[in-house]
C-alpha cells in the first residue's frame, strides 16, 4: 500500500534528504586516490550523527556500515573496505539518513581522478537519466512510464539497464510501496498521486544488464565485469508535479561542477 505523506511530512523528509546531500558533498572533497572507502564510511557516520541524524543503512537488514561503496564493475551494496582507491576509479556511493523518524536515501557516482572516456560517458548519461525520470513523476503518469522514459534513453546509448534492482517509495521505512523499476512500458502500473515520495535510482550498466552476486551476500556487480553508475534522487509529488527534497548541489559546489538540472524540481521559494 502507497503511504502518501502530508506538506508537513514531507518537509520533515526534506531534512532527511538534506542530511544525505551534505553528507555526499562532504565526501565529494575527500575521494581521491589512496583513500579509502572505509575511510570514507567513518567520515560518513560521523558527519551524519553531528548533524543530528542516524545512519540509515548501518544494522538495515544487517548491513554493517553507514555507507554502500561500489566501485567501477559493482553496481551496487558494496561494502566499505581498506584498499585504497586508485587513478581512474569510479565510485558509487549510496548513503542513507533518519532524521525525525523518516529516511533520505540517495547516492551518486564519483570519479577518482582521471577516468576513461567511456566510462565518463556512462556516468554522465545515468545522471541524465535520472532527471528524465523525475520528470515523468507527473500527475497522469504511471510507475511504466518513469521506467519507460529512463529505459528508452538509457538503451538509446546501447548500455544495459539493471532488471533486479529498482527504486522504491520512501518515508518512516527505507523501502515503501511502490517499487520503481528504470524500465517499464508505458500507461502500466501504479498511478502516481499527490503526497508519494519516490527514491528514483537508474543502475546502469555500460555493457550488460546482467548482474552476479558476491559471496559476501550484499555487493553486486555486473557480469561482464564493465564498469556501472548510481544516481538517485528523492523526490515528493505535489500539485501534480516532481519535487526534489535531495539536492546533489554540494557534491557540484564541491567539485566546482555547473549545473542547472536541478532547477526545473526546486521548491520555489519566497524572495519576500
Ligand atoms: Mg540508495
Ligand atoms: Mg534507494
Amino acid at each position: 500500500m502507497v503511504k502518501v505523506k502530508s506538506l508537513g511530512e514531507i518537509e520533515l523528509m526534506r531534512e532527511s534528504a538534506l542530511v544525505v546531500s551534505k553528507t555526499l558533498g562532504m565526501l565529494a572533497k575527500e575521494i581521491k586516490p589512496g583513500v579509502t572507502t572505509m575511510h570514507l564510511d567513518q567520515l560518513a557516520e560521523s558527519f551524519i550523527r553531528d548533524l543530528g541524524a542516524e545512519p540509515g543503512f548501518l544494522g538495515l537488514y544487517d548491513f554493517p556500515n553507514t555507507l554502500c561503496v561500489s566501485p567501477n564493475e559493482q553496481v551496487v551494496h558494496g561494502i566499505p573496505n581498506d584498499k585504497p582507491l586508485q587513478e581512474g576509479d569510479i565510485l558509487s556511493v549510496d548513503c542513507g539518513a533518519i532524521k525525525n523518524g523518516f529516511y533520505g536515501d540517495h547516492a551518486y557516482t564519483f570519479e577518482v581522478g582521471e577516468v576513461a572516456e567511456a566510462t565518463k560517458k556512462l556516468i554522465e548519461v545515468t545522471k541524465k537519466s535520472l532527471y528524465i525520470g523525475i520528470e515523468a513523476f507527473c500527475h497522469g503518469n504511471r510507475v511504466g512510464d518513469l521506467g519507460h522514459a529512463i529505459q528508452t534513453y538509457i538503451e538509446s546509448f546501447g548500455y544495459g539497464v539493471v532488471r533486479e534492482l529498482v527504486g522504491h517509495g520512501l518515508g518512516k521505512t527505507m523501502h515503501e510501496s511502490p517499487e520503481i523499476p528504470n524500465y517499464g512500458k508505458k500507461g502500466r502500473g501504479k498511478k502516481f498521486i499527490n503526497g508519494m515520495v519516490i527514491a528514483i535510482e537508474p543502475m546502469i550498466n555500460l555493457g550488460t544488464k546482467n548482474i552476479r552476486h558476491f559471496s559476501d551476500g550484499w555487493t553486486i556487480k555486473t557480469a561482464d565485469n564493465q564498469p556501472s553508475a548510481h544516481f538517485e534522487h528523492n523526490v515528493a509529488l505535489i500539485d501534480g508535479k516532481p519535487q526534489l527534497l535531495s539536492t546533489f548541489d554540494y557534491i557540484h559546489e564541491a567539485l566546482g561542477i555547473q549545473s542547472d538540472e536541478e532547477n526545473p524540481f526546486k521548491k520555489l521559494t519566497s524572495k519576500t
